[in-house]
């Protein structure tokens, strides 16, 4: 599987700030490689960062990025992830697994440009839910979870436990 990078529109930084922090966070664990989110928030960055930093891994984020401009310079595919579109496990089928991949969700209402600038409209079934959800379950659909568990050369790696919680701690 090529790179996955997601771009996030409508971000309201008071509004949003836990569910845009969660869109990062989540992808992050299924792998991708990093997230634009469309309205400066430096806050946002700077959470981000500390779990990266504490976690391990090369997960990017950049806020203040304008949509249009990295939809159209971005050299892959496009999948904008909304419940108007096509059926998830049909778009699997055509979407390249071979090209970088950035994938675009919305907070409010998407402006329809997004719909045209898209090389897909994929939908995680017909009903209005999340983007978190809507992110993990179609990142998870095309990655088989395969990063969820990747060593991410981190400071803090957490051992799968079937109780408690063992947590090894590599000093710097
Ligand atoms: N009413 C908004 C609209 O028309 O775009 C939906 C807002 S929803 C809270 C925020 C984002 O979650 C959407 O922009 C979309 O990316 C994602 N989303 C929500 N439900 C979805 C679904 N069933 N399939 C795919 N994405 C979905």
């Amino acid at each position: 599987m090529a790179e996955i990078r997601i771009m996030r529109i409508g971000h309201r930084p008071q509004r949003d700030k836990r569910v845009t922090t969660h869109v990062a966070l989540s992808s992050r664990a299924l792998g991708a490689k990093g997230i634009y989110v469309d309205t400066e928030d430096r806050v946002l960055e700077e959470n981000v960062k500390s779990v990266c930093e504490r976690f391990g891994g090369d997960f990017f984020i950049h806020t203040g990025v304008k949509w249009k401009e990295t939809v159209k310079k971005f050299d892959g595919v496009v999948v904008h992830l909304t419940m108007y579109g096509q059926k998830m496990n049909e778009a699997l089928e055509k979407i390249p697994k071979d090209k970088d991949m950035l994938i675009v969700v919305g907070a409010e209402k998407v402006p329809p440009e997004v719909y045209e600038k898209a090389h897909f409209n994929v939908s995680v079934g017909n009903q209005p839910h999340s983007e978190i959800a809507a992110l993990s379950i179609f990142m998870y659909s095309l990655t088989s979870g395969n990063a969820l568990y990747e060593d991410r050369n981190a400071r803090f790696t957490v051992i799968p436990n079937e109780r408690g919680k063992t947590v090894v701690e590599v000093p710097r």
